[in-house]
């Protein structure tokens, strides 16, 4: 029977992402959904790094089960970084994802920035039960668009154009983003771990407990 592994984020964009980044190794993907007693993690950390880590331990204690959780977000240079970890809740609560894109770009509009360099940052992090973790950190560099452009994909993805691109990453096929995607990178090395760690001829001490 395969293992279960919990993808913990609520955000629908992120797993439909990391589902299908996923989806061909031997584990059973289950979703938040499927562990509806768990009390939800706060994002408290500074870091990408220490979030996803609260996150993974977090919902790896309560469920039982192992666990996958990432942190990520976009990383202005003009903006000193921002909004970095607040990603998510820039310009505050009740937001939608367009409204935030707007918001960046008056941003840079208002301090008259000609410099667009920005990167996407993803940490992923896999947890155990008891408290065991790898983190696996990916990031894509790119620059802000003046508009925003596209309709796929979520969040700021209609206002960032990856380095080597002059399509935004809301005007390419979720396909072609996995290519080359902050999340993908970090995955891609999350994938060969827990490949390893449920091929029948790792090292006993490698497979799962
Ligand atoms: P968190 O990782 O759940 O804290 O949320 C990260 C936030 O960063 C998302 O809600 C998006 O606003 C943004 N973000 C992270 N990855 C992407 C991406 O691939 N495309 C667009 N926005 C992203």
């Amino acid at each position: 029977m395969k293992r279960t592994l919990l993808i913990a984020t609520g955000n629908p964009g992120k797993l439909a992402s990391l589902r299908r980044l996923l989806e061909d190794l031997p584990l059973r993907l289950a979703g938040l959904d499927a562990v509806p007693h768990v009390r939800t993690v706060a994002e408290t950390g500074a870091t990408f790094e220490r979030n996803a880590v609260l996150k993974a331990c977090g919902y790896a204690q309560q469920s039982g089960l192992l666990t996958l959780a990432d942190d990520s977000g976009l990383e202005v240079k003009a903006l000193g970084g921002a909004p970095g970890v607040y990603s998510a809740r820039y310009g505050g609560p009740g937001l939608r994802d367009a409204d935030r894109c707007a918001l960046l770009l008056r941003h840079l509009r208002a301090i008259g920035s000609r410099e667009r360099e920005a990167q996407f940052v993803c940490v992923v992090a896999v947890a155990w039960p008891d408290g065991r973790r790898r983190a696996f950190r990916g990031v894509c560099a790119g620059r802000i668009a003046y508009a925003a452009r596209g309709t796929h994909g979520f969040g700021y993805d209609p206002i960032f154009v990856p380095a080597g691109s002059d399509r935004t990453y809301a005007e390419v096929e979720a396909r072609a983003k996995d290519r080359v995607s902050h999340r993908a990178q970090a995955m891609q090395a999350a994938r060969r771990f827990l490949l390893a760690l449920v091929s029948p001829d790792s090292s006993p001490e490698r497979r799962l407990p």
